[in-house]
């Protein structure tokens, strides 16, 4: 018998990092909703952060693999209500995401011209930045280009 505590999944749940960016954990992102207990099973709710995003059986399997690590059977449900949004995104996530180049979102300023976020540059903070491609290293960032130093930079897309 294991005497794991849910306070315990909570705590490995949270630690499981994102597949794509490795250097934030799930308790980063905010997609933990809840833990309990389901019979002798625990029945970890996550919500997906972006919809389709591959990643999401990943997480599932590394959850369950966690989990069962404390000597726990796991099962993992998603939940697509409410919505994740880049808001749920813990400021630990926030500075993880900065320390690793990439612009978190929310970060930088709003264009009028473009009518959208614009993220400003990860490594000089200027905000004359540019997007080269929708698609960045990972599905849930764009890769974006600095005008003044000339970096490229992966920003995560505000939900
Ligand atoms: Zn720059």
């Amino acid at each position: 018998m294991t005497t794991a505590t849910l306070d315990d999944v909570r705590r490995v749940v949270a630690d499981v990092p994102d597949p794509e960016l490795p250097f934030v954990t799930l308790g980063d992102l905010g997609v933990v909703r809840d833990v309990q207990w389901h019979g002798d099973t625990v029945l970890v709710t996550l919500t997906p952060t972006y919809s389709g995003c591959p990643a999401t059986e990943v997480i599932a399997r590394h959850v369950v693999e966690a989990v069962t690590g404390l000597g726990l059977a796991a099962e993992v449900r998603t939940v697509l209500a409410p919505a994740w949004t880049t808001d749920w995104i813990t400021e630990r996530g926030l500075k993880a995401l900065r320390d690793n180049g990439i612009a978190p979102p929310h970060q930088g300023s709003v264009s009028v011209t473009l009518g959208r976020h614009v993220p400003s540059c990860p490594r000089c903070g200027s905000s004359g930045t540019e997007e080269v491609s929708r698609f960045g290293a990972s599905a849930c960032t764009a890769l974006w280009r600095c005008r003044s130093c000339g970096e490229p930079f992966d920003h995560v897309r505000p939900l």
